[in-house]
């Protein structure tokens, strides 16, 4: 028997999988970028259990993937090809430990699909404000290793942001206990930031304490299109001033991303009577009964009519328009899938300066790969564009893209650079952009985040591959 295979024979029978069948799930990420090998997938009931695997697999030298719902954008949740590599999946650690209303905060496994915790929360009147596309099938302990961002971010920050306290099983097998929910807790360094967008490169997250929000009372959404894209900023500010801060989401779509969708799903409806250029799928929420954010948001659509600044616009009126909206929006990626796929770059800039990158980006694809069909949407209250790229209909997908990835990807991470932006806004390092981390990271701080590796991971056995690039 080779190392993985002794390993995985001294494991509980009951947490392995070695079908191989029911492996091809764990083994290929949600885009089909990468597809990798492994002997067996391990799937533990207990956090005892996760501490069992990590200690035997770093006893016989076996590499270990933490996985949770495999919906990486950067294949950072799958193993490599050389079959040696372990998945661990915690989808079976997945109960919600605690919910304390007082307290506002809620103690979970970190198996827990993150739509199950809006329901918990839902449940007591309040709100687990994290919001993703994939929420249906992500888990919290994979939205923790992404810090994942998502459409609410302009109000509730990243995930970094509403995590209070976590549970991790480190390299060895010992057990990082720091699951306080207190607000305030200034004991020494903040260990657990650390993990905090680790991609699962320190540890395996078990549990975490979260910050819940108090369940809104009033939503309003509007559907809007906008005149110029160059304005986005202005509009973000008077949304703000307008409704008192209380946006929660301010999407920005472009008409190729919507129309991409909307040719291939013939039974969803255009949103607006007549097509523009660019939307802002706009919505504010508050708890509170005695702000009137729907007057407030009259008042905003008349001033931006009134300055041109929207032309055209239409309220939800009811939830299921509401579901309409944010059905379009959240599958714009798979509009993106049925015409061939994208390249993606997931992009952060000032919101100051999104319109003009918007532009300055679009004339440079457009004079470099004229056939290119640019689909750029976003969450761009928080400074966060997914300026993408799908072949023309007469290209071969997979050619296109692999030529557009050498050629003008690395223009466009230029311009983002030299416009102060980050080529990574939410999606992560995964293996996919470790290259990038490498031209546009600053070198001391790659130097200590290999150094934090080490320190924690000396066998380098913890999702190797990923993040951190191998010595
Ligand atoms: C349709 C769609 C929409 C999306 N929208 C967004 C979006 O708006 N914002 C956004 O940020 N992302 C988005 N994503 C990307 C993805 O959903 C997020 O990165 C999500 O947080 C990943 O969660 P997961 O459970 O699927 O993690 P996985 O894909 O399983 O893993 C991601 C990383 O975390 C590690 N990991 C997972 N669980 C653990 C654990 N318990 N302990 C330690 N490490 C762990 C893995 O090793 C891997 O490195 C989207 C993806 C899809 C498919």
């Amino acid at each position: 028997m080779n190392p993985t295979e002794t390993a995985v024979a001294s494991l509980p029978p009951e947490i392995v999988v070695l079908d191989q069948d029911i492996i091809s799930k764990y083994v290929t990420d949600f885009r089909q970028l990468y597809s990798g090998r492994t002997y067996a997938v391990l799937r533990p009931r207990s956090v005892e259990e996760v501490q069992l695997i990590a200690s035997t697999l770093l006893k016989h030298r076996v590499p270990i993937v933490p996985q949770g719902g495999n919906t990486s954008y950067c294949t950072a949740a799958t193993p490599d090809r050389s079959g040696s590599e372990v998945v661990v999946s915690l989808e079976r650690l997945n109960k919600v430990r605690e919910v304390d209303a007082g307290n506002l905060s809620m103690t979970v496994d970190a198996g827990c699909i993150l739509s199950t915790l809006h329901e918990a929360a839902f449940d007591k009147d309040l709100l687990f404000p994290l919001s993703l596309g994939s929420q249906q099938s992500c888990q919290i302990g994979g939205n923790i290793s992404t810090n994942a961002g998502g459409i609410a971010v302009i109000k509730y920050g990243m995930t970094r942001d509403i995590v209070l306290g976590l549970e991790v099983v480190l390299p060895d097998g010992s057990l990082l206990t720091d699951l306080s929910p207190l607000r305030k807790n200034n004991s020494g360094y903040d260990v657990k930031q650390l993990f905090i967008g680790a991609e699962g490169t320190l540890g395996i997250i078990t549990g975490a304490s979260l910050k819940l929000a108090r369940k809104p009372r009033t939503i309003v959404t509007a559907f809007l299109a906008i005149a110029d894209v160059s304005e986005l900023p202005k509009l973000l500010d008077r949304a703000q001033r307008f409704t008192g801060e209380s946006i929660t989401s301010f999407e920005y779509i472009s008409r190729n991303s919507l129309e991409l969708l909307i040719a291939k799903r013939t039974s969803l409806r255009h949103p607006l009577a007549a097509p523009s250029e660019h939307y802002v799928l706009l919505e504010a929420a508050t708890s509170s009964h005695l702000l009137d954010i729907k007057g407030a948001l009259d008042a905003l659509l008349e001033e931006l009519m009134i300055e041109g600044l929207v032309v055209d616009g239409a309220v939800a009126s009811s939830e299921e328009q509401r579901n309409h909206f944010w059905h379009l929006r959240e599958n714009i990626p798979e509009g993106e899938v049925l015409n061939g796929g994208s390249v993606k770059h997931d992009i952060s800039i000032r919101t100051s300066r999104l319109g003009t990158f918007i532009e300055q980006a679009s004339q440079l694809v457009l004079s470099n790969a004229p056939d290119s069909i640019l689909s750029i949407y976003g969450h761009v209250g928080d400074g966060n564009v997914h300026f993408n790229v799908v072949p023309p209909a007469n290209a071969v997908p997979s050619e296109f893209k692999k030529k557009f990835e050498l050629t003008v990807s690395p223009l466009i991470y230029d311009l983002v650079a030299s416009t102060g932006g980050s080529f990574s806004a939410e999606y992560g390092i995964g293996r996919v952009k470790l290259h990038l981390l490498a031209k546009y990271g600053n070198a001391t701080k790659v130097a200590t985040m290999k150094k934090i590796k080490d320190a924690l991971d000396p066998t380098g056995y913890m999702n190797p591959g990923k993040v951190v690039a191998p010595s």
